[in-house]
């Protein structure tokens, strides 16, 4: 082991045993959440880790009144490193805040028109990721992840997967490729498969609006993901991690893609690749 890597691994269980947090607190989230479940032992562990560097890394602010406790913190820390758990928080550098208020969150929004005049309005939304800034979050709706009435709904998982995809910058939809996790995916390949598989999504919204949007045809992914590719990406995230199946069904060519990129595969319970836990 060079000096370099014994320095990063000294440092990295210092952290380690600085920030630990109560098995209690930690049983507690894993439980609350089923899409933990099909986790093994050396993932449990491995995704504890993964929590804690998150927690000492990030800086954790309530608003809105909300009292932050470590159980909120942690069970944040455990979804947001659920899609890095086979790769790691590299992907979620450059950047600290975690703002959670306590239910919904109020942005002010400005636009200009093509006029040049500014329009301000206020937007009522779950959660918000910024490039290079902070990840915002409404308690109310992290809380609803896992409910039996909102299985594939997980807002931490959605953000997250935008600060994966604003790790190069602005987000496309298109995220990073880290050459020691994924040197053998074909970076336009890749996007193009996406590509493909988010007009494939948009044009099957289009006609089931067209046709009235009827509830009960409604697609088994949010129709908000067709309105942009970054949200595709950003909701097929979150709905792969919690509820698979949909997405294999709802969208097979994107299953494998979402397998060779975040390198677990949900259904299987297998990991892909190499299987190295790093
Ligand atoms: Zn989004």
């Amino acid at each position: 082991m060079s000096l370099f890597s014994r320095v990063a691994a000294w440092r990295r269980d210092r952290l380690l045993r600085r920030h630990a947090f109560p098995d209690s607190v930690w049983e507690d989230v894993l439980a609350q959440y089923p899409f933990f479940d099909r986790l093994d032992d050396a993932e449990r562990s491995r995704l504890r880790e993964l929590a804690t560097l998150f927690c000492a890394d990030k800086e954790f602010a309530g608003a809105g009144g909300l009292a932050l406790t470590r159980q909120i913190q942690v069970a944040i820390a455990a979804q947001a490193c659920l899609p890095v758990l086979r790769l790691d928080l590299s992907l979620y550098a450059g950047w600290h805040g975690v703002v959670v208020y306590g239910s919904e969150v109020v942005a002010r929004r400005t636009v200009t028109d093509d006029d040049g005049v500014v329009h301000e309005f206020d937007e009522v939304i779950s959660g918000e990721a910024m490039p290079g800034g902070p990840v915002v979050l409404s308690w109310e709706d992290v809380a609803m992840a896992g409910s039996a009435q909102a299985p594939a709904y997980n807002v931490v998982i959605h953000e997250f997967a935008h600060k994966i995809d604003m790790l190069k910058g602005e987000a496309t939809g298109v995220p990073p490729f880290l050459p020691r996790f994924h040197a053998a995916i074909d970076a336009r390949g890749f996007a193009a498969a996406l590509a493909s598989c988010f007009e494939q999504f948009a044009a099957a919204v289009g006609r089931w609006e067209d046709a009235g949007a009827r509830e009960r045809d409604a697609p088994r992914i949010d129709p908000y993901a067709a309105s942009h590719p970054a949200e595709f990406f950003a909701v097929l995230s979150e709905v792969f991690f919690t509820r698979p199946a949909d997405v294999l069904a709802e969208t097979p060519a994107l299953y494998p893609l979402l397998c060779a990129y975040y390198r677990q595969d949900p259904l299987g319970g297998r990991p892909v690749g190499d299987g190295e836990l790093r």
